[in-house]
């Protein structure tokens, strides 16, 4: 197991700043997702971990230990990428064996490990198969077995789920949160999707343009958002945001948390407009309400309510969210 620390840390590709000087603590064992939209600088940081791409300045440390110029084979870290990387002309349990062959591992112990670890991810049965003879989750589940084998104290993944269909990727995320439970190992996990962030982590680390914009429990991130952009970040859909007509204070509220009515409910904040598409989703309605050039998401129990009907959303006072200016949540005292 072990912890990970970026202190001062930036990164330029040539002359772009990419990080620019990033602080961040990995805890040992948790299981620590970086989300954020597309070139916010995630992989960037796995790939300093791993040691594929040092960093301009600032340091990095495994378990308190500054990793600098320690190759990337010396860390202790093992990688599984989004296109898996397998080797196409060898079987199952070749790829899975071809880091121990490199590391002169006895036969013996090499068809130990193979075999154990290809129970514990459920490969078995498909040990003497190629890969192009696998699913796209089978093909993941090799992967991870070949991060296995290699016994790391720190698992980076960049969005290994990523080419799985959505169906499958739900149930790989069980596997993964089983799988991390089983080792106990640290996990940091790259992805731009705030389901698998919210679903896995113990710890999401939300980054945006090179900054880190919250650090937080899912839960904390989803009641407690720092600012505007982890309150629209997270959550689907997102957060509904309005000026409140004060000087630049915004007010949000989250589609699931307004209550529709014909007429308003005493007591709450409410928002009159009117219903301009109504989707159904199931077990709930995603109604979209316009009022004037604004438009606001509901996603409601009921589906009653038609398009075009006038309605109100009905908001508790302490479901509200207030920011600032600048983006900031400003806190209730
Ligand atoms: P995605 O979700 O699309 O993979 P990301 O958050 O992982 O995005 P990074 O791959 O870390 O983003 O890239 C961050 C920024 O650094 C991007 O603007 C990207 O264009 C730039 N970048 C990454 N690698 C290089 C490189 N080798 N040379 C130049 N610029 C790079």
């Amino acid at each position: 197991m072990a912890s990970i620390e970026f202190v001062n840390v930036s990164k330029a590709f040539e002359k772009s700043i990419v990080i620019s000087n990033l602080n961040l603590t990995i805890q040992d064992g948790s299981f620590t997702v970086l989300v954020g939209p597309s070139g916010c600088g995630k992989t960037t940081l796995l790939r300093m971990i791993a040691g594929l791409d040092p960093q301009t300045s600032g340091s990095v440390l495994i378990n308190g230990k500054d990793v600098t110029r320690i190759a990337p084979g010396q860390r202790g870290v093992a990688m599984v990428f989004q296109n898996y990387a397998l080797y196409p002309t060898m079987t199952v349990r070749e790829n899975i064996e071809f880091g121990l062959k490199n590391n002169k591992v006895g036969k013996v112990q090499r068809t130990d490990l193979v075999e154990s670890i290809s129970a514990t991810v459920g490969l078995q049965p498909y040990l003497d198969r190629k890969p192009s003879m696998l699913s796209g989750g089978q093909r993941q589940r090799v992967a991870l077995a070949r991060a296995m084998v290699k016994k790391p104290s720190v698992f980076l993944m960049d969005e290994p789920l990523s080419n799985l269909d959505a169906k499958l990727r739900a149930q790989m995320r069980l596997e993964l949160i089983e799988l991390h439970k089983k080792l106990g190992t640290t996990f940091v996990y790259v992805t731009h999707d705030q389901v698998e962030a919210m679903s896995m982590a113990d710890t999401i680390v939300l980054m945006n343009q090179g900054i880190i914009q919250q650090e937080a429990a899912p839960d904390a991130m989803y009641h407690k958002p720092s600012n505007l952009f982890a309150a629209q970040f997270i959550g689907n859909p997102p957060m509904n945001v309005s000026d409140l007509g004060v000087d630049g204070v915004k007010f949000g509220f989250r589609p699931e948390k307004a209550e529709l009515s014909a007429h308003p409910i005493d007591g709450h904040f409410t928002v009159s407009g009117y219903i301009a598409t109504r989707e159904m989703l199931g077990s709930e309605t995603l109604y979209q309400i316009r009022q004037g050039e604004q438009s606001y998401m509901v996603k409601s129990m009921e589906n009653k309510y038609s398009v075009d009907q006038e309605i109100y959303m009905n908001v508790d006072a302490h479901r509200l969210y207030f920011f600032s200016e600048n983006g900031e949540r400003i806190e209730e005292s």
